[in-house]
């Protein structure tokens, strides 16, 4: 048909990447249809990647600037916005800003908003949402290994001879990645899955097992023990290419960590934790999967480096079928990760306290006025307790496509803290809670009105393809950032005219995108970073022979488990856990906007074992009112056997029933990651009145 033509591209949603083909009629997004050619998904794709069209042309998309006046919005042009945005920013000192990026956008316009935060307002205070899903795995992974990042491919999954799943449940957030599974259990491996609800991806498990919310270290020094007990530890990989292993074996074969006590902490019988160890233990190459149930604690580092302790232990490492494979969440979590959207480190993982890296990043850049000072900036989670303890040291914020007013914990506080400040920012596709606070909020594309590129959890960069213009006056966000920078005065840093100029700077400044650009990338595959020269073919698997750190040994971490922050008590008797579910992303700006997925599922609820629900006298599908420390929700109960007794579970994604109303924001000590997998709740029913 003559109106009618398929854009390739990548998914917005998760981070395993797949791609499809937009279906374009009359210039207007209208459908997905299959891509064959893509190795992640084959042509497949979930109910997300499925219906990733029908958010693109709602009504409700922002499609010009706004500007707060009396307490409502107000329609502005282009020149207005920025001219106030550039008035204000120019008012404050660097470290009164903080900027949040996002990984729902492209590299590019997270490369865009790093070099403006540093570059332009000069302030150190950049973070984004992997704050919140796997800081942890970037400092765990780089302590063990000398990189934070899923050290194998999606497609290397299914040559496992055993998979061990913790804390993911992959067949509803990463479903194509649970086809992975599916495979290497056709090809004969043996799948083990351990988490506190009987999930989807339970059901195509060899061995499940149940546990209580928190207990993973346990798990795993446990089965180190058992391990070592039983000689199963690769000496020949230890001796080689490890250090640090004495004072590992000093902690695991504690009393502590035998399987009677492993058991009585988990609540894992001690049968299925022998089972489950022998069969990964022997297997000729086991990987690890894992998502946020290993991430999302305050001993999440603990448990990342848990996860690469019984890896070193077993040799599982560089090499095809095994691996530690980290789960990301977002499509371009790990990009946005990559480009420095992080208070730590510029593009590339290079450290901002390194006076080389922070000398290559100003000469490069060319500021005549420099850039941020040498020094780590605040974490998202510490920005939000600085803006409620500390009045005044905070006093601006530029926010780039996240929701923290759903996706946070404790969102009691973050509100209070968002409204503490004097001047807010919100660039976004929809009027998001967030958006709602701001004072100006900026129209931007989605990603199917951009070209770009994003970076799946496998550490694969891959294209978006533009297949529409964007609605209204709306912008590509790097665009926006690079207009406004103008304004305050630096348009020469940020001249680029295609999001293509964009990428080569990322290329020109990062050392594992180096070989990459747009012709290369653009071919199915694409490429693996590191990719240090053009002629390289990428890294599907990392650490083959050495690990980064500059001995190319691994390091063991001799790690104690220790309970959650908060623990169930006579007041708030209940382990809560939050989670995803297969129809839904997040926060739901896009998922919820999309028919089919909302005709799915319309709202939110909380799972309550039956013999939890029989002592409350609490019926499937009734409301019920849930209570932390820190709020009060109602929300419809799902009485299931799926979760066990004395904890309950609830999706994040629904605003008038928000999981995060009741979390808890305690944080990894290291990672600053909240403790969103466990808090003590106690759930009532509603009396009438
Ligand atoms: Fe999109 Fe993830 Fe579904 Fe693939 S598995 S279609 S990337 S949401």
């Amino acid at each position: 048909m003559e109106n009618m033509k398929y854009v390739q591209t990548t998914c917005p949603y998760c981070g395993t990447g797949c791609t499809f083909n937009l279906v374009v009629k009359d210039g207007k997004v209208c459908g997905v249809q299959p891509y064959h050619r893509s190795p992640v998904n084959e042509g497949k794709v979930c109910p997300k990647g499925t219906y990733a069209w029908e958010f693109v042309n709602r009504e409700d998309r922002l499609t010009t600037p706004l500007i707060k006046k009396d307490g409502k919005f107000v329609e502005a042009t282009w020149d207005e916005a920025y001219d106030l945005i550039a008035q204000k920013l120019k008012s404050y000192k660097p470290d009164e800003m903080a900027v949040l990026s996002s990984a729902r956008t492209s590299n590019e316009d997270n490369y865009a908003l790093m070099k403006f935060a540093r570059g332009v307002l000069k302030t150190r205070h950049i973070d984004h949402c992997a704050r919140l899903c796997h800081a942890s795995t970037v400092a765990g992974l780089a302590a063990a290994f000398g990189s934070g990042a899923m050290t194998n491919s999606i497609l290397d999954i299914a040559d496992s001879k055993c998979l061990f799943v913790l804390g993911s449940n992959t067949f509803e957030q990463h479903p194509l990645i649970g086809r992975k599974i599916v495979q290497a259990k056709m090809n004969g491996a043996k799948i083990i899955y351990a988490d506190p609800r009987y999930t989807a991806t339970a059901k195509q498990a060899d061995l499940y097992m149940q546990f209580r919310s928190g207990s993973d270290v346990a798990i795993l020094n446990g089965m180190m023990q058992y391990i070592i007990k039983n000689g199963w530890e690769d000496k020949e990989f230890i001796e080689k290419r490890t250090k640090d292993y004495e004072k590992l074996k000093e902690v695991v074969m504690k009393p502590e960590y035998d399987f009677e006590n492993v058991s009585k902490i988990s609540g894992i019988p001690v049968e299925q934790l022998q089972q489950a160890t022998e069969w990964f233990a022997k297997s000729e190459a086991s990987a690890i999967l894992y998502s946020m149930g290993i991430t999302q604690h305050t001993t999440g580092v603990d448990n990342v480096k848990s996860v690469a302790n019984i890896q070193l232990l077993t040799g599982n490492l560089g090499k095809a079928g095994a691996g530690v494979n980290a789960l990301r969440g977002q499509n371009n979590v790990q990009g946005a990760c990559d480009m420095g959207a992080l208070p730590v480190v510029f593009t590339g993982y290079q450290k901002v306290t390194d006076p080389a890296a922070h000398k290559k990043f100003s000469d490069a850049w060319g500021f005549p006025d420099g850039i941020c000072e040498p020094k780590n900036g605040y974490e998202v989670t510490v920005m939000m307790d600085v803006l409620t303890d500390k009045p005044g040291e905070l006093k601006a914020m530029y926010i780039m496509g996240e929701n923290p007013m759903l996706s946070d914990p404790d969102l009691t506080h973050v509100e209070h803290a968002l409204k503490a400040l004097e001047f807010l920012v919100v660039q976004d596709i929809f009027l998001t809670e967030t958006a709602q606070l701001a004072d100006v909020v900026l129209p931007a594309t989605c990603y199917a009105e951009k070209d770009g590129t994003q970076t799946s959890t496998e550490r694969r960069v891959q294209m978006w393809r533009t297949a529409q213009a964007p609605p209204g006056q709306a912008k590509l966000d790097w665009k926006i950032i690079a207009e406004l920078s103008a304004k305050m005065g630096y348009p020469e840093q940020f001249s680029w005219k295609t999001s293509e100029d964009v990428f080569n700077e990322i290329a020109e400044v990062t050392p594992s995108y180096h070989g990459m650009n747009y012709a290369r990338l653009n071919r199915p595959e694409a490429l693996h970073w590191p990719c240090p020269t053009t002629e390289h073919p990428g890294t599907p698997i990392l650490h083959i022979g050495k690990f980064s750190h500059p001995d190319g040994l691994g390091v063991f971490h001799a790690i104690e488990w220790k309970p959650p922050a908060e623990v169930p008590d006579a007041e708030y008797p209940f382990i809560l856990t939050t989670g995803r579910c297969i129809w839904h992303w997040h926060t739901g700006s896009m998922t919820r906007r999309s028919k089919h997925l909302n005709e799915e599922v319309q709202t939110g609820w909380i799972e309550i074992n039956p013999e939890d629900a029989k002592d409350l006298n609490i019926v499937d599908g009734e409301m019920v009112k849930a209570t932390s420390r820190r709020g009060t929700i109602n929300v419809p109960a799902r009485v299931t056997k799926d979760i066990m007794k004395g904890v309950m579970f609830m999706p994040f994604h629904f605003a008038e029933c928000a999981a995060n109303v009741l979390t808890n924001n305690v944080l990894d000590p290291i990672a600053k990651i909240p403790e969103f997998k466990a808090c003590s709740v106690k759930v009532e029913k509603i009396q009438e009145a």
